[in-house]
């Protein structure tokens, strides 16, 4: 007689098989663990966050200089175009805020958690 699930020899017909029942056992061990061994969270730093975002930033302000400079017959639009920027940038800073502020990190005695928050998949 054979094990349905994993094909390990049984002593008797209808026996429960070891290896699956530790298996399933270990698995609701870990389920069940709540023995928080360590916990961090991430932090929000304005200035490295703004760092990572270096690239369109340096990219957003010479297009708002040079619109400036050179626009001055479509000075409305490009003021528009810099405050659209602005706001752009300032969401996307906010957002990082929300999302490194909702997520942290647990070590259990058998499990490592990572819980996270994100709207946009991303
Ligand atoms: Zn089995």
């Amino acid at each position: 007689m054979r094990c349905k699930m994993c094909g390990a020899e049984l002593k008797k017909e209808g026996e429960l098989c070891n290896n699956c029942m530790n298996k399933i056992l270990r698995e609701e061990e870990k389920k069940a663990d709540n023995v928080k061994v360590y916990e961090f969270k991430r932090k929000f730093v304005l200035g490295y966050q703004l760092l990572q975002h270096l690239e369109s930033l340096f990219i957003a302000i010479i297009v708002c200089v040079v619109l400036i400079l050179t626009a001055t017959e479509f000075l409305v639009e490009s003021i528009i175009f810099i405050v659209l920027v602005i706001l752009a940038e300032t969401f996307v800073i906010l957002y990082d805020r929300y999302k490194i502020n909702h997520s942290k990190c647990t070590f259990y005695m058998t499990k490592f958690v990572y819980k996270k928050i994100a709207f946009f998949l991303f």
